[in-house]
């Protein structure tokens, strides 16, 4: 006789959430879903999911609970409100946090589960729109592989890998590991991009080059192409990798280390956020090399870039450094530096900036 499937509610069906759903509806689960948004759950109500009026609702007879919402905020709330998941939930139940968040509040949630008779356990994962679509994202799992054990097919159905980090919160913290490995590739496409363009060089025979050897990066191979072509649809948006950015970088401070190409990611993305980028893909961060048609086009406005963004110690990525913070890109940029290399827009600013604190 065939194993009876477990019963799995999935909360947050939005770009990443609803693809994976759907393939634990493909695996022949039983799926309950619950999104803030109703409209967007409505294909997976088609392909057999049932909906539930409230979080609340949808966790209630679950046996294994899926969050994949947007921000630590969501979670805590989801989870830890008085008739959160955690009330709501059976005894017994499994719950799941995908949602990129916070490691103090993976091991808060856990910590909760454990005394009131559940399990949770943060499961970030990684592999963008395209591997939730595909099913093949990693899981970084902040569980040991026991822990995982009950769920392991159930996490095989959107996954092609597993890493299990062995204690909560860890997923969380390796998650934001590889943002910050992502974030200097970012900052490393739009680098490499612009140079290329400044030289005079065929952009995509440059990328194909690229790709051949060392400098290779998984963002040159499945982003920029997306950013040659101007499309700037997310994906992953700005404003989610702003949130993750910012979460390593208060990790960061409260371990008392530096992380420069992370800051400098930040600084870019924040500058990004500022003039209108925050729901864009994380490919956007281009357009601030280009020439300010090319913004305009794509719907940003330099001219919300204000004074709020500017402070005295002449650095724009919004985080106090304390006194004799110098600029972390590392050069002298003298007394006419322009934002981003020059490459294009119409920010000029004096002196001690990366990138631009001084706006207009
Ligand atoms: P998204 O499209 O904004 O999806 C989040 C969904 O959660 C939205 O549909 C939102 O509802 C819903 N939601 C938020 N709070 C809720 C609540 N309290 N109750 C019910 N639903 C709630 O974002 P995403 O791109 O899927 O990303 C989700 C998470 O995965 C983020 O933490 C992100 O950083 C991370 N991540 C993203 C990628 C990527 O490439 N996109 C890759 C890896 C990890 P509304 O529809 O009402 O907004």
């Amino acid at each position: 006789m065939a194993d009876k499937k477990q019963s799995v509610a999935f909360i947050g069906t939005g770009i990443m959430g609803a693809p994976i759903a759907g393939h634990i509806l493909d695996a022949g689960y039983p799926v309950t879903v619950y999104n803030r948004t109703a409209a967007k759950a409505q294909p997976l109500l088609e392909r057999g999911a049932v909906w539930a009026e409230t979080a609340a609702d949808a966790v209630r007879g679950a046996d294994v609970v899926f969050t994949m919402v947007g921000y630590p905020e969501d979670v805590e709330e989801l989870y830890l409100a008085g008739d959160g998941l955690l009330a709501s939930s059976k005894p017994g139940a499994i719950l799941i946090d995908l949602t990129t968040s916070s490691p103090s509040l993976a091991r808060d949630i856990a910590g909760a589960a454990a005394v009131s008779e559940r399990t949770a356990f943060d499961c970030p994962v990684t592999g963008g729109e395209a591997g939730a679509i595909a099913g093949t994202l990693t899981a970084i799992a902040g569980a040991t592989e026991r822990d995982i054990e009950p769920v392991r097919a159930l996490l095989e159905t959107f996954t092609s890998k597993i890493f299990c980090f062995g204690g909560a919160g860890k997923g969380q913290s390796a998650k934001l590991a590889n943002q910050v490995s992502l974030a200097a590739s970012m900052v490393g496409m739009a680098d490499a991009l612009s140079f290329a363009q400044q030289e005079g060089l065929d952009l995509a025979q440059t990328r194909e080059m690229i790709l051949s050897g060392t400098g290779a990066t998984g963002v040159l191979a499945s982003l920029a192409p997306k950013a040659l072509d101007g499309d700037w649809k997310p994906g992953f948006k700005v404003r989610h990798f702003m949130k993750d950015l910012g979460l390593a970088l208060a990790e960061a401070e409260e371990r008392d280390i530096a992380l420069p190409g992370c800051d400098v990611a930040f600084t870019l993305y924040d500058m990004l956020d500022a003039i209108g980028g925050a729901e864009l893909g994380t490919q956007a961060i281009t357009l601030l090399y280009q020439e300010e048609a090319e913004a305009v086009a794509a719907g940003l406005d330099w001219s919300l870039y204000t004074a709020e963004h500017e402070h005295e110690d002449g650095c724009g990525c919004g985080h106090d450094h304390g006194d004799g913070h110098e600029c972390t890109c590392g050069h002298d940029h003298g007394d006419d530096h322009e934002c981003c290399h020059g490459a294009g827009h119409h920010h000029e600013h004096g002196e001690g900036c990366c990138h631009g604190a001084d706006g207009e």
